[in-house]
């Protein structure tokens, strides 16, 4: 059987971590059938316990933007293992990995270093209340900012503009401080606001959407909202956790030419480890502890390895020539030859993509917002995405996630995974 080994692991895991993973969606819940475990990843390719191997188009939900195991990278943090793990205390590598993100990155200033895309935005909101002296946040149905309470909040019934808590665990208390919105729904932003005079301390948004499928933003939507936050002595944050770094060096700051407040990171800026991180100007971040009063700290925050990773895998992206032309013209390629085929077969479908991020929905409508994702035929993508894995595609096992191109996928690569999606059958 292909997948054997992986099998026999899921159900010893099942024992000892809860549902046999460390974050849902690694347990196939959504496509159903056995998650499959890997073993090791080099470039573009991944390897499971049965070595059946895979063209990966996760790449770890973004960090491997370069390709797996990259040997600059590789070298890099074998060299910084030699001088210790963790210290405890500043270190210069902290500052050049800083230093080298606010030279490159427009409009932020200073940037505070934290373990997780999680704590990036749960720390960003906390600033946003402590510089604006206020408590509501405004957030958009379909975007996730990790699982923090705050945003662990889905759209209340009826007339109610708060939300209420979308998981067991997160109080009424805190769902009633945050309010959500329709992604691209300019009408229902203006609303809440008149609803909520000088009450909002910030708006959180993925400014390209990434985690309903790849939603993008319309009709100068992010301008918009830069406008209302700007009338309103509103914070605007843009949490870049998936775009940062990927869309541009600047991420979508950089392509839209909008300036947010507080900008968070995640994923590639750990080039694989983990890191996350939260920038903005000088009087923003200047109060935060131990110079301001909102209070924000880490033990592992810095970790010497992560910030290794990290700035070894920005550099690389920075130096290479032509790497967001490379890995945009993938995926266009890919958007487009996919694309041509399913017509072919007479599948409904429509692919969203900005940059090197793309899903498909297989629905015959665009999909804009988070109602429009769930309209797409999911089991059809289901069924889209064990075919393509038996065929050793590897995709991201939901129809609400994004693939990610890394630089390593070639021409070799966009090959196999189109013969694959000519061999896709509709079931
Ligand atoms: C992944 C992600 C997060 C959470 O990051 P973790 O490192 O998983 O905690 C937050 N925001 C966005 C946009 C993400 O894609």
């Amino acid at each position: 059987m292909k997948y054997q080994r992986s099998s026999e692991l899921f159900s010893e895991a099942q024992q000892y971590i809860p549902g046999g993973v460390n974050s849902p969606v690694r347990a196939f819940k959504s496509v159903g059938g056995v998650p499959v475990f890997m073993k090791s990843a080099k470039g573009a390719y991944l390897t499971d316990e049965d070595n059946n191997s895979y063209v990966d188009y996760i790449n770890s939900w973004g960090p491997a933007i370069i390709g797996h195991t990259h040997p600059l990278v590789l070298q890099a943090i074998q060299k910084q293992a030699e001088n210790g793990f963790s210290f405890g205390t500043p270190t210069e590598l902290e500052t050049e990995i800083a230093k080298f993100i606010t030279e490159n990155v427009p409009n932020i200033e200073q940037i505070r270093m934290v373990s997780s895309g999680t704590e990036a935005c749960m720390s960003a909101i906390r600033l946003a209340r402590g510089y604006t002296g206020r408590e509501k946040i405004l957030k958009f149905e379909g975007c996730y900012h990790g699982h923090s309470d705050s945003f662990l909040i889905k759209a209340g019934s009826g007339a109610a503009t708060f939300g209420n808590p979308n998981s067991p665990g997160v109080t009424q208390g805190t769902a009633k401080d945050t309010l959500l919105a329709k992604y691209n729904d300019w009408e229902q932003v203006q609303e809440i606001f008149a609803n909520n005079p000088k009450e909002i301390a910030a708006i959180i948004i993925e400014p390209v959407a990434g985690n309903m499928g790849c939603v993008l933003p319309e009709n100068n939507f992010l301008q918009k909202l830069r406008t209302i936050c700007d009338d309103n002595g509103t914070l605007l944050i843009f949490d870049e956790v998936m775009t940062g770094f990927r869309l541009a060096f600047g991420g979508a700051q950089e392509i839209y030419g909008v300036k947010a407040d507080l900008v968070t990171y995640g994923k590639v800026i750990g080039g694989g480890l983990p890191v996350g991180a939260f920038a903005g100007t000088n009087e923003v971040m200047d109060c935060l502890a131990p110079k301001g009063a909102v209070y924000q700290a880490g033990t592992l925050s810095g970790n010497p390895l992560a910030m290794r990773a990290g700035l070894s895998t920005l550099q690389f992206i920075k130096n290479e020539k032509n790497f967001y032309n490379k890995i945009n013209n993938t995926t266009e390629q890919l958007d487009f030859e996919i694309g041509k085929i399913l017509n072919e077969k007479g599948i409904a479908h429509k692919i969203n993509r900005k940059g090197s991020m793309m899903s498909i929905f297989f629905h015959t409508h665009t999909v804009s917002n988070f109602d429009e994702a769930q309209q797409a035929n999911h089991s059809l993508f289901n069924n889209f995405f064990h075919q393509l894995l038996d065929n050793g595609i590897y995709l991201p096992p939901s129809g609400y996630e994004t693939w990610f191109i890394s630089h390593a996928i070639n021409d070799d690569e966009i090959n196999k995974t189109l013969e694959a999606v000519r061999k896709f059958e509709y079931a």
